[in-house]
């Protein structure tokens, strides 16, 4: 591997970008200066999740919170409704009390270096390199996963994921130009979304297939090696739909800390390996007729799936909702923060609970 090799230039892909470019609601356009609040949404917001689904939730929520102070003075329960649907809720927790630091102790200005950006709540190695880049033109290394299949390729790089993450931190370090390196940043990023994917890389539009090791030797689907993946096993739990003869439904909010920590659930039993679906109505909040549903709900999280099996009942309109539950008029359920999981066990309940 040789990460000096002559051809392997960052201005062929500056050059490439520049014609390239995707247009993105948060990127700003050529000779623009990006704003630093909606670069850091944005960032956050596609951790994990593909530009296609980030889309419609960020308009919505700039919409909602067009500045980090009105995001800062905003209700936890109103961020975190905004935030429900994309997952991985701490992360809007994060969101929340790092607009707070900055509304509070930076004057609502984001700090422009990669150091003060890391001291920032929920803002680790990758988001501060990248909003430095984008927002900031710091000369600052942003790996994603689309960089890192780029440089895997271009040096063949056969260590697996994510032993090689620093390797592959070096080789871009290497390669950063001085001049436009938030440009560089993006640009990476678009070539490994657009050109080097991880399927049938378009290798003949590339800028770089010239000196690209892999393109040279044919591998380049066999990049980033990744090593066997360890899934938990397979958690059991149940899930209770209980509508009120006024149409209102049984909900909680989850405790602040852990698994969807402040977002709201319909009541249920633990989560467990063991668990045992049969011995469900031992979990119910309030006496009903429960009907199982058929098929259950499932659902993977990053250490385990899930699967819920899910209860309908209704209940009079007497019932009083037990300690640390509520029930939510019906034409009010969408203003809750639900999780997907339990958005589709509201929703298989209720159908449920449609038919005759
Ligand atoms: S030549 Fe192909 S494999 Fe190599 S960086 Fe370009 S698109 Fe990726």
């Amino acid at each position: 591997m040789d990460a000096s090799a002559p051809q392997l230039r960052a201005a062929d892909l500056l050059a490439w970008y520049d014609r390239h470019r995707r247009v993105l609601p948060w990127r700003a356009l050529p000779g623009e200066r990006a704003d630093p609040y909606r670069v850091w949404v944005s960032e956050i917001m596609l951790q994990q999740t593909t530009i296609a689904a980030v889309k419609p939730y960020f308009e919505r929520f700039m919409a909602r919170f067009p500045s980090v102070e009105a995001l800062a003075a905003a209700p936890t329960d109103s961020v975190m409704q905004a935030w429900a649907g994309l997952g991985y809720y701490s992360r809007a927790r994060n969101l929340h009390a790092c607009a707070k630091t900055v509304a509070e102790q930076h004057g609502g200005r984001f700090p422009d270096t990669e150091e003060g950006l890391r001291a920032l709540p929920g803002i680790g190695a990758y988001t501060s390199g990248a909003v430095a880049a984008i927002a900031f033109d710091r000369p600052a290394v942003a790996v994603d996963g689309n960089v890192e299949r780029v440089i895997t390729r271009l040096f063949a790089i056969k260590d697996e994921m994510p032993g090689a993450k620093p390797l592959i931190r070096e080789q871009v370090q290497a390669l950063l130009p001085h001049e436009r390196p938030g440009d560089f940043a993006q640009a990476l990023m678009d070539l490994g979304a657009t050109i080097c994917t991880p399927r049938s890389p378009a290798c003949g539009l590339c800028p770089w297939r010239e000196p690209c090791r892999a393109r040279i030797e044919g591998t380049q689907e066999s990049f980033p090696r990744k090593a066997a993946k360890k899934t938990g096993k397979t958690r059991y739990g149940a899930a209770f739909v209980a509508m009120r003869e006024d149409g209102a439904v049984l909900v909680r909010t989850r405790p602040a800390k852990g698994l969807l920590g402040g977002m709201v659930e319909v009541p249920g039993s633990d989560w467990r390996a063991d668990y045992e679906p049969g011995d469900a109505l031992l979990d119910q909040p309030v006496p009903a007729q429960w009907r199982r549903l058929m098929l259950p709900v499932r659902h993977v999280f990053t250490h385990f799936p899930l699967e819920l099996t899910v209860y309908a009942g209704r209940v009079p309109l007497e019932t009083a909702a037990p300690e640390g539950m509520r029930f939510t008029p019906f034409n009010r359920l969408k203003e809750e923060a639900f999780p997907n999981v339990f958005l589709k066990a509201l929703e298989a309940g209720l159908e449920e609970l449609q038919r005759p």
